[in-house]
Protein backbone atom coordinates (compact mmCIF):
# COMPACT_ATOMS: atom_id res chain seq x y z
CA UNK A 1 0.00 0.00 0.00
CA UNK A 2 1.59 3.02 -0.79
CA UNK A 3 0.82 6.77 1.26
CA UNK A 4 0.38 9.40 -0.68
CA UNK A 5 2.77 12.08 0.57
CA UNK A 6 3.56 15.37 -1.01
CA UNK A 7 4.82 18.13 0.55
CA UNK A 8 1.86 19.60 0.89
CA UNK A 9 0.26 17.23 3.10
CA UNK A 10 0.60 17.16 6.99
CA UNK A 11 3.47 14.85 8.23
CA UNK A 12 2.86 12.39 10.63
CA UNK A 13 2.52 13.93 13.58
CA UNK A 14 2.52 17.62 13.53
CA UNK A 15 0.34 19.99 14.79
CA UNK A 16 -2.17 22.04 13.16
CA UNK A 17 0.42 25.02 14.39
CA UNK A 18 3.53 23.29 12.77
CA UNK A 19 1.44 22.55 9.67
CA UNK A 20 -0.18 25.86 8.72
CA UNK A 21 2.99 27.68 9.56
CA UNK A 22 5.35 25.14 7.49
CA UNK A 23 2.59 26.18 4.88
CA UNK A 24 3.28 29.38 5.47
CA UNK A 25 6.48 29.45 4.87
CA UNK A 26 6.57 27.11 2.25
CA UNK A 27 4.61 29.85 0.00
CA UNK A 28 6.85 32.78 1.44
CA UNK A 29 3.73 34.58 3.26
CA UNK A 30 4.00 36.51 6.94
CA UNK A 31 1.44 36.15 9.22
CA UNK A 32 0.28 39.73 7.79
CA UNK A 33 0.16 38.01 4.39
CA UNK A 34 -1.55 35.06 5.30
CA UNK A 35 -4.00 36.11 7.85
CA UNK A 36 -5.30 38.97 4.81
CA UNK A 37 -5.72 36.42 2.04
CA UNK A 38 -7.52 33.91 4.40
CA UNK A 39 -9.37 36.26 5.75
CA UNK A 40 -9.07 35.95 9.34
CA UNK A 41 -7.46 37.33 12.28
CA UNK A 42 -3.47 37.88 12.36
CA UNK A 43 -4.22 37.25 16.14
CA UNK A 44 -5.85 34.17 15.33
CA UNK A 45 -3.73 32.92 12.87
CA UNK A 46 -0.90 33.93 15.61
CA UNK A 47 -2.89 31.73 18.07
CA UNK A 48 -3.27 29.05 15.41
CA UNK A 49 0.49 28.80 14.59
CA UNK A 50 1.64 28.84 18.53
CA UNK A 51 -0.93 25.87 18.86
CA UNK A 52 -3.42 27.68 21.26
CA UNK A 53 -6.24 27.06 18.88
CA UNK A 54 -6.68 23.65 17.90
CA UNK A 55 -9.61 23.75 16.82
CA UNK A 56 -10.73 25.93 13.53
CA UNK A 57 -14.12 27.05 12.63
CA UNK A 58 -15.24 26.40 9.33
CA UNK A 59 -14.40 29.50 8.41
CA UNK A 60 -11.12 30.12 9.21
CA UNK A 61 -10.72 26.24 7.56
CA UNK A 62 -11.76 27.08 4.00
CA UNK A 63 -9.73 30.74 4.44
CA UNK A 64 -6.70 29.03 5.57
CA UNK A 65 -7.37 26.07 2.94
CA UNK A 66 -7.34 28.53 0.22
CA UNK A 67 -4.38 30.61 1.33
CA UNK A 68 -2.20 27.99 1.61
CA UNK A 69 -3.65 26.11 -1.53
CA UNK A 70 -4.33 22.76 0.10
CA UNK A 71 -7.18 20.90 0.98
CA UNK A 72 -9.55 21.44 3.71
CA UNK A 73 -9.25 18.04 4.41
CA UNK A 74 -5.94 18.26 5.08
CA UNK A 75 -6.60 20.72 7.65
CA UNK A 76 -9.47 18.87 9.21
CA UNK A 77 -7.24 15.64 9.23
CA UNK A 78 -4.43 17.41 11.34
CA UNK A 79 -6.78 19.22 13.82
CA UNK A 80 -8.19 15.69 14.72
CA UNK A 81 -4.52 14.61 14.65
CA UNK A 82 -5.39 11.72 11.79
CA UNK A 83 -3.17 10.60 9.74
CA UNK A 84 -3.91 12.50 6.03
CA UNK A 85 -3.78 8.46 4.56
CA UNK A 86 -7.58 8.37 5.74
CA UNK A 87 -8.72 11.05 3.95
CA UNK A 88 -6.77 11.41 0.82
CA UNK A 89 -7.73 10.11 -2.62
CA UNK A 90 -10.59 11.95 -3.72
CA UNK A 91 -11.80 10.45 -6.91
CA UNK A 92 -14.54 11.27 -8.78
CA UNK A 93 -16.30 10.52 -12.21
CA UNK A 94 -16.21 14.10 -14.09
CA UNK A 95 -19.14 12.79 -16.34
CA UNK A 96 -21.17 12.33 -13.24
CA UNK A 97 -19.66 14.83 -10.96
CA UNK A 98 -22.43 17.94 -10.04
CA UNK A 99 -19.91 20.81 -9.70
CA UNK A 100 -19.66 21.88 -6.57
CA UNK A 101 -21.09 18.17 -4.70
CA UNK A 102 -19.39 15.80 -3.02
CA UNK A 103 -17.96 12.86 -4.31
CA UNK A 104 -20.32 9.80 -4.08
CA UNK A 105 -18.99 7.45 -1.92
CA UNK A 106 -19.08 4.61 -4.37
CA UNK A 107 -16.68 6.44 -6.20
CA UNK A 108 -14.65 6.96 -3.33
CA UNK A 109 -13.82 3.44 -2.22
CA UNK A 110 -10.45 2.26 -2.55
CA UNK A 111 -10.62 -0.63 -5.38
CA UNK A 112 -12.96 1.47 -7.55
CA UNK A 113 -11.94 2.14 -10.69
CA UNK A 114 -14.96 2.93 -12.90
CA UNK A 115 -18.21 4.29 -12.09
CA UNK A 116 -20.55 2.87 -10.32
CA UNK A 117 -23.29 4.75 -12.76
CA UNK A 118 -21.92 5.16 -16.23
CA UNK A 119 -18.76 3.03 -16.41
CA UNK A 120 -16.21 5.54 -17.16
CA UNK A 121 -12.90 5.47 -15.69
CA UNK A 122 -12.73 7.51 -12.44
CA UNK A 123 -10.97 10.85 -12.08
CA UNK A 124 -8.63 11.43 -9.32
CA UNK A 125 -6.44 14.46 -10.18
CA UNK A 126 -6.85 17.49 -12.51
CA UNK A 127 -7.28 16.91 -16.09
CA UNK A 128 -5.21 19.58 -17.66
CA UNK A 129 -2.31 20.16 -14.84
CA UNK A 130 -2.99 16.73 -13.58
CA UNK A 131 -2.54 17.76 -9.94
CA UNK A 132 -4.47 15.73 -7.69
CA UNK A 133 -7.68 16.43 -6.96
CA UNK A 134 -8.10 17.95 -3.50
CA UNK A 135 -11.54 19.44 -2.87
CA UNK A 136 -14.76 18.67 -4.97
CA UNK A 137 -16.16 21.62 -2.59
CA UNK A 138 -14.21 23.69 -5.44
CA UNK A 139 -15.34 23.69 -8.87
CA UNK A 140 -12.06 24.56 -10.51
CA UNK A 141 -8.48 23.52 -9.67
CA UNK A 142 -6.58 24.99 -7.17
CA UNK A 143 -3.59 24.96 -8.87
CA UNK A 144 -4.47 25.68 -12.55
CA UNK A 145 -7.83 27.16 -12.53
CA UNK A 146 -9.44 24.89 -14.71
CA UNK A 147 -12.86 23.13 -13.59
CA UNK A 148 -12.81 19.90 -12.61
CA UNK A 149 -15.56 19.05 -14.96
CA UNK A 150 -13.99 19.90 -17.96
CA UNK A 151 -12.41 17.76 -20.65
CA UNK A 152 -9.31 18.63 -21.46
CA UNK A 153 -10.50 20.87 -24.72
CA UNK A 154 -8.38 23.65 -27.19
CA UNK A 155 -7.01 26.55 -25.08
CA UNK A 156 -9.64 28.89 -25.73
CA UNK A 157 -8.63 32.68 -25.81
CA UNK A 158 -11.50 34.06 -24.97
CA UNK A 159 -10.60 37.20 -22.11
ZN1 LIG B 1 -20.14 8.34 -14.31
ZN1 LIG C 1 -5.33 21.74 -12.67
Amino acid sequence: MSILQSSKSPSAGESLGDYVKRMRLSLGFNQKELAKIAEIHMQSLGKIERGMTTKLSSHSKSGLATALQVPVEYLEAVCRGVPIVAVTQLKFCAPCWTPGKPSEPLWMEARAKHCFLCGAALRDRCAHCQEMVTSLKHRFCPFCGNGYKSEVVAESHSE
